[in-house]
């Protein structure tokens, strides 16, 4: 059984109709706008002009599919939000090839037993904080944080969803009972530089990465450029340029492939070319799959933090901004994904996500996994996101024989 890649590619051209700029050749369908909400209308008609049911839930989602309603179903999705100036695929593959993936099992199968649906997601790129159709579904929001969740310009949720006739509060009620799902299975562009690098056309994704963002300052001696001795000063940016180089050490002695460490903002005080820094204030941010490795990297960079700053007369504080534990696939899916994978013949390699997608939520009330094919130089979020056509034909098709596997069980 094969997807119909034709079919496949004019539903994505015509939901990329919508939204999209010419000038810079971006998609702006950002969460609640008025482009990603014509979406939604237009994946609701298209659904329903190919006899599936379809209907909106509280938060935005947009569920298209068939099957009884009493059984337990399979879902797959991902959202067609899109940030703004973003890419062609991002989001959109995994919601058109849902569709695809229907498509196809109804013509191969026109009794159905199990429930097969596909959603498009809500507000997943971050507008308001991000993964709002996921966390509605899997019955994660607050009625507080509906309440006050805004954007960067200040425009409440609620105050957006009404201007688009929903009520905000409504989300509450998309939570899917966990017995009603079977699984959740999504197809996404891994957004990195892993797969295309690698020459390889399938991710079958472990998990999503753990992440601890910390916020360091090293306090040293602001001291005039030219008067102070090199062996007399407490430079906070030597500190800082020190640390840099332990990162490579601390991975290899603590670490392991998947780990990552960045030091990705920076600021020096007072920050003047005669003045010696007194102040370097700097993010450490830490990913792995595994919680105790996050934590082994942790103590080593503060192990070596303390070191530098005695080494060069600081003070060294820091403050954990976050801590998000990673979140695994469920593993007999990631089984099932890479036994579909291995019988096409396709290259592929096990791997981590280091960006966040509905799927880790919907890991927490149902099998969940998680499909990559390969990034075009590793571009997202961008006009120039790209992938091959061949790649996205084979990661519709894993989406279909993981979701034929799935009912199978
Ligand atoms: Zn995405």
């Amino acid at each position: 059984m094969q997807i119909n890649l034709e079919r496949l590619q004019q539903n994505l051209h015509d939901l990329n109709e919508i939204g999209y700029n010419p000038e810079d050749r971006g998609f702006y369908r950002i969460g609640f706008s008025d482009a990603d909400m014509q979406g939604r209308q237009w994946l609701m008609e298209r659904a329903r002009s190919l006899e599936l049911d379809t209907y909106m839930d509280g938060a935005g989602n947009v569920f298209f599919g068939t099957g009884a309603r009493d059984q337990p179903m399979i879902l797959m999705g991902s959202h067609i939000d899109t940030v703004p100036a973003g890419g062609y695929f991002d989001g959109s593959l995994g919601a058109m090839a849902a569709l695809e993936v229907i498509e196809t099992m109804r013509e191969h199968y026109p009794q159905l037993d199990t429930p097969i649906w596909g959603v498009a997601t809500a507000e997943e790129e971050g507008r308001f904080g991000g993964m709002l159709g996921a966390q509605a579904m899997s019955g994660k929001l607050t009625p507080d944080w509906l309440q006050e969740a805004h954007d960067a310009d200040g425009v409440y949720l609620k105050d957006a969803m009404a201007a688009q006739g929903l009520d905000v509060m409504k989300a509450l009620e998309a939570a899917i009972p966990p017995e009603r799902l079977k699984a959740f299975v999504e197809l996404h562009i891994e957004q990195g530089p892993v797969l295309f690098q690698k020459d390889l056309q399938i991710g079958v994704v472990e998990g999503i990465s753990g992440v601890f963002k910390w916020i360091v300052h090293l306090k040293g001696k602001a001291d005039h450029a030219g008067t102070a001795p090199m062996d007399m000063r407490s430079d906070a940016f030597m500190g800082l340029a020190d640390f840099a180089h332990e990162i490579e050490r601390i991975i290899a002695e603590n670490g392991t492939d998947k780990s990552r460490i960045t030091v990705g903002k920076v600021e020096l005080k007072p920050g003047h070319p005669h003045t010696v820094p007194g102040e370097a204030i700097f993010t450490i941010v830490g990913r792995d799959m595994d919680n105790d490795i996050m934590t082994d990297l942790a103590n080593a960079c503060r192990r070596a933090l303390s070191a530098i700053a005695r080494k060069h007369r600081l003070m060294f504080e820091y403050e954990q901004v976050s801590w998000l534990a990673p979140k695994p696939c469920s593993s007999r899916l990631v089984d099932l994904i890479e036994q579909q994978t291995q019988h096409r013949g396709y290259s592929y390699l096990r791997m981590p996500s280091g960006a966040g997608h509905d799927t880790q939520f919907m890991s927490e009330v149902t099998d969940a996994g998680l499909i990559f094919i390969p990034s075009i130089n590793g571009v997202s979020h961008a006009p120039d996101e790209w992938s091959h056509w061949r790649d996205v034909e084979a990661g519709a098709n894993i989406l279909l024989d993981t979701v034929q596997a799935i009912s199978k069980a």
